[in-house]
């Protein structure tokens, strides 16, 4: 299906890019060494032609499979990366542990769930991560519809106490991802209100942009390190579908659950780390990457199994030529994002204590699935925006725009971006991510070949031209002025 969007790939994407584009603007010119862009140009050439990201994604789904953070699995999964990234020839291949605690769904992945009343019948569900169970027996109550979120935080007048609040909100798609965060507060924080007002459990519909039967999972936030005492569950968009219909025929609704779902008390995740270390300047590193662990009803193709395998890849070819870049790149393989970046946050707090934060000349992450590439965000110092402007010029051949130099770089790049490293991104199209993120779908067959090349040309190029033009992307620091680009 998707196979006929790659066919014309390139032409498409710059068609319907063409709306707004947002240029990064700078006075004077930067040129990138001829020699320089032809190593840039022949690295995305290989990597168009290489099928090195998806034989590595194969690899990791079929091989280690389902990785939630914490489990055996996902130790696994660090097993199979460390093999990987030796197979593949990176240096100073290793894991740095972090503790974790754990929590599981306690049992299947697929949870009892059923509407009781007025219209019996099942309903496809699943826990949310940080969620309780519910009493051994199960729970059965009467249900409070919200439309929204907004419904509900408002509605502090109905008596919610001792029944099931079900919150609806549906997600619109976009290929940036946008109705993501606005959709994603129920999931976040409707425990939190749910539970102050006495509520039994939450049920939301599940965040997401498709209308299969089967829910899509997810964390819940946790203010203030608490955790629910109640169960949070997600449903299919069909079922959500149903408890509006009964909720528009006004008669009483009732629910039943039984989950399994707790903490488990502190197990150990970890980081694996691989690096192609620079001929000149070693110790500066660009850090690239995605998240090894992922959910445990899917096996984690797209979220994020192809983000570790496009940077894996991406890094492999440049390791490849006759002559390393003049910076190390540092591939991550980060443990438990899903849970809360734990493995971002202690990558970042390592380095803070072995002070090495201000050595990472720019960071950036791959986490939204394989389809491809349409925009290159930044975000370093002034004086080293025309530079980064030349690399947008060589990634437009691959149907990228110059985007903004306010790029975030990836979730896991979150604590290092507020430490001042600087960022890049590279903007996939997510039109239809949240179609399979989190849930069972979320399987290797949904990736294109040609757009996970497209991928690994871009990142091939614009890592190596991150670790090997003589520029300083990073803030200048207290006293010091930045050094134009040369
Ligand atoms: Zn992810």
């Amino acid at each position: 299906m998707r196979g006929v969007l790659s066919a014309g790939l390139i032409g498409l994407v710059a068609l319907s890019a063409s709306a707004a584009p947002v240029f990064a603007q700078n006075s004077e010119r930067y040129d990138i060494p001829a020699e320089t862009r032809q190593t840039a140009q022949g690295l995305s050439q290989t990597a168009l032609e290489s099928d090195l990201a998806l034989d590595i994604v194969t690899s990791l789904t079929t091989e280690v499979g389902p990785r939630l953070a914490g489990t055996p699995q996902e130790a696994r999964a660090r097993e199979w990366g460390v093999a990987k990234l030796r197979e593949l020839g990176f240096e100073n291949v290793r894991v740095e542990e972090f503790p974790l605690d754990l929590w599981t769904r306690g049992h299947s992945i697929y949870e009892e769930v059923a509407i009781t009343a007025p219209f019996p019948q099942p309903l496809y569900a699943i826990s949310l991560g940080g969620a309780a169970a519910t009493p051994e027996a199960g729970l059965e109550a009467e249900v409070v519809f919200y439309a929204n979120f907004d419904d509900f935080e408002q509605d502090a007048a109905t008596n919610v106490r001792g029944k099931l609040v079900f919150i609806n909100d549906r997600m619109v798609a976009s290929r940036t991802g946008a109705g993501y965060g606005p959709a994603n507060r129920k999931r976040r924080m409707g425990w939190v209100i749910a539970e102050d007002r006495g509520a039994a459990g939450v049920l939301i519909r599940s965040v997401g942009t498709d209308t299969n039967r089967f829910a899509h999972t997810g964390m819940v936030s946790f203010p203030d390190d608490r955790r629910p005492n109640v169960p949070i569950l997600a449903v299919s968009a069909p079922d959500a579908d149903l408890i509006e219909r009964i909720a528009e025929r006004g008669e009483t609704m009732k629910i039943k659950l039984k989950t399994y779902a707790g903490w488990r008390g502190e197990v150990t995740s970890g980081n694996v780390i691989g690096e192609i270390v620079g001929r000149e300047h070693p110790e500066e590193i660009v850090v690239i990457g995605g998240h090894l662990d992922s959910w445990d009803n899917g096996t984690g193709a797209l979220d994020d199994g192809a983000g570790v395998a496009i940077t894996m890849a991406a890094a492999k070819l440049i390791g490849d030529l006759p002559h390393h870049p003049r910076r190390t790149i540092r591939v991550v393989l980060f443990g438990a994002e899903e849970v809360g970046l734990v493995g971002a946050r202690a990558y970042a707090i390592a380095r803070m204590a072995d002070g090495t934060v201000r050595d990472h000349v720019l960071g950036s992450e791959s986490d939204f699935g394989a389809r491809e590439i349409w925009q290159f965000s930044t975000k370093v110092n002034e004086a080293a925006l025309p530079a980064m402007d030349a690399i947008g010029r060589e990634l437009a051949v691959l149907g990228i725009l110059r985007g903004d130099n306010d790029s975030g770089g990836g979730p896991d790049m979150i604590p290092l971006d507020y430490m001042g490293v600087p960022m890049a991104s590279l903007a996939q199209n997510g039109e239809d991510y949240f179609d399979f993120h989190h849930t069972p779908n979320d399987t290797v067959d949904k990736i294109v070949p040609e757009e996970m090349a497209q991928n690994v040309a871009a990142w091939a190029m614009m890592t190596y031209l991150a670790a090997e033009l003589d520029v300083d992307w990073r803030q200048p620091m207290e006293g010091e002025q930045a050094q134009p680009s040369q």
